[in-house]
C-alpha cells in the first residue's frame, strides 16, 4: 500500500486547490477524484464569479485547468472512488475501488450532492425527464417545455440556462418570494420564456414509455392540485454534504469524525477536524457560502495546515 504525505478526497475547487498547495510544498500528494471528476463546478455551464476569468469559465474547463496546475507540481490524480476510511490508526488508511492507500495527513473535500424531492415517482423518471443538472441534460429538451424546482440561486441559474433551448421554463417554488440573489432574480424575471408557479410543490409525476409528460403541482396554501405539461423537470432544491463514509453507520473503525446535525464536517477556523491530521475543506464543511472561490480558499488553508501538521511531526 502506497503511503502519501497528503491524500485529498475530492476534486472540486477545494480538493484541486489543496493539491496545488500540498504538491508545491514538496509533499507527496494524491488526489482521489471520486465519482464526479472536477466536482460540482464541472456540472456547471459557466462560472462567472471566479476571479481571474472576466468572461467566465466553463465548469469542466476550470476542473481541467486546476488539475493541470496541480500535476505541474507533482500531484497525482487517482480516478478512483473511496469505499471506506480507517481513521483508527496513523497513517490513515483508505480502501478504494481499485487500490488502497495511506495518508499521513488527510484532507476531506468530498463536497455535496443535489437534494432530492423525495416523492416516489422521482426515481421512476430519473434520466427519463427528471434531472439535477441542466448543463448536463438541458440539450435533450430543445424546443420542449420544462420546469425547475426551487427558488434559490441554483434554480434561477438553471432556469436562465434552460431558457436558451427549451420552449418554456416554469420555476416551481414552494413560497411566493425567491431566495436567490438580485442579479439572478432579475435575469429570470426579465426572461420572456421563464414563468413562475408560486406556492407550489411537486406532488406527483406522470408520463409514458417515452418519459415525463406532466407534473402534478400541489398548492402549499390550500392543498389544491393542478397539472403542468412538461417533458423535463430539473430539481434544484439545495444539497446535502457527502459525508456518508464518515457516519457511524458506515462502520468505520476508530474515532468518529465530528459532523453537525445536517451532516457537515465540523472544523475550526483553520480547517482542522476533531481528529488530528484530518482536515476538511469546501462544501463538505460549509453549509453557508458554498461558492467555488470559498471552497478554493479553504482548500488552500487545509493544505497549509496539513503542511504545518507534517512539519510538527518532524
Ligand atoms: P438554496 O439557496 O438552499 O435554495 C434551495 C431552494 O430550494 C430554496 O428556495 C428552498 O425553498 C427550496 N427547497 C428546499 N427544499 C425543498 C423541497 N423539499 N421542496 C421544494 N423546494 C425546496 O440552494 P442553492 O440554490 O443550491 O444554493 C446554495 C448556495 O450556493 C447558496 O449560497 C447560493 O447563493 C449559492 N449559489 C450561487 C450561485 C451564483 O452566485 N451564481 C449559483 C448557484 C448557487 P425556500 O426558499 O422556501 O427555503
Amino acid at each position: 500500500m502506497k503511503t502519501y504525505d497528503v491524500v485529498i478526497l475530492g476534486s472540486g475547487p477545494a480538493g484541486g486547490t489543496a493539491a496545488i498547495y500540498a504538491a508545491r510544498a514538496h509533499l507527496t500528494t494524491a488526489l482521489v477524484t471520486g465519482p464526479v471528476p472536477g466536482g460540482l463546478p464541472s456540472t456547471t455551464h459557466l462560472i462567472e464569479n471566479f476571479p481571474g476569468f472576466p468572461e467566465g469559465v466553463e465548469g469542466p474547463k476550470m476542473g481541467m485547468l486546476v488539475e493541470q496546475q496541480a500535476r505541474r507540481f507533482g500531484a497525482e490524480f487517482l480516478f478512483d472512488i473511496v469505499e471506506s476510511v480507517d481513521l483508527s490508526a496513523w497513517p490513515f488508511r483508505m480502501k478504494m475501488q481499485q487500490d488502497d492507500l495511506a495518508a499521513k495527513a488527510l484532507i476531506i473535500a468530498t463536497g455535496s450532492s443535489p437534494r432530492r424531492m423525495g416523492i416516489p415517482a422521482e426515481k421512476e423518471f430519473e434520466h427519463r425527464g427528471v434531472s439535477t443538472c441542466a448543463t448536463c441534460d438541458g440539450r435533450f429538451f430543445e424546443g420542449k417545455p420544462v420546469a425547475v424546482v426551487g427558488g434559490g440561486d441554483s434554480a434561477l441559474e438553471e432556469a436562465v440556462y434552460l431558457a436558451r433551448m427549451a420552449s418554456k421554463v416554469t420555476v416551481i417554488h414552494r413560497r411566493d418570494a425567491l431566495r436567490g440573489g438580485p442579479v439572478l432574480q432579475q435575469r429570470a424575471r426579465e426572461n420572456p420564456k421563464i414563468d413562475f408557479a408560486w406556492n407550489a410543490v411537486v406532488a406527483n409525476l406522470k408520463g409514458d414509455q417515452a418519459g415525463l409528460r406532466q407534473v402534478v403541482l400541489k398548492d402549499t396554501r390550500d392543498g389544491t392540485t393542478r397539472t403542468l405539461d412538461v417533458q423535463g423537470l430539473f430539481v434544484a432544491i439545495g444539497h446535502t454534504p457527502n459525508t456518508e463514509l464518515f457516519k457511524p453507520a458506515a462502520g468505520a473503525p476508530g474515532p468518529a469524525l465530528q459532523l453537525d446535525e445536517q451532516g457537515y464536517i465540523v472544523t475550526d477556523k483553520r480547517t482542522r477536524t476533531n481528529i488530528e491530521g484530518v482536515f476538511a475543506a469546501g462544501d463538505v464543511a460549509d453549509p453557508h457560502f458554498r461558492q467555488a472561490i470559498t471552497a478554493a480558499g479553504t482548500g488552500c488553508a487545509a493544505a497549509i495546515e496539513a503542511t504545518r501538521y507534517l512539519e510538527s511531526l518532524g
